[in-house]
């Protein structure tokens, strides 16, 4: 099973690793954050096949992916 930790009080909503995700599992959320964006969320955790792209692709460092095994 993937585990996505979402740093959600640095996510800006730029949507960038929702472009990226090969999966299409991720989207932006409805709930603001301490900025006043807001973060993205998981939509599909079964879609997710913890690649890494979107950690990668995120300027903001917030995403961080590990395999749970
Ligand atoms: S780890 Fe890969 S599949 Fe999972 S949300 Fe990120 S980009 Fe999508
Ligand atoms: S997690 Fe990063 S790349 Fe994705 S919307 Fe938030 S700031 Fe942008």
């Amino acid at each position: 099973m993937p585990k996505l930790v979402i740093r959600e009080d640095r996510c800006k909503s730029c949507g960038i690793c929702v472009e990226f995700c090969p999966e299409h599992c991720l989207e932006i959320g409805d709930p603001l954050n301490t900025m006043g964006y807001r973060p993205v969320v998981l939509k599909d955790e079964e879609a997710c096949k913890s690649c890494g792209v979107c950690a990668r692709m995120c300027p903001d460092v917030v995403l961080e992916v590990w395999k749970v095994r």
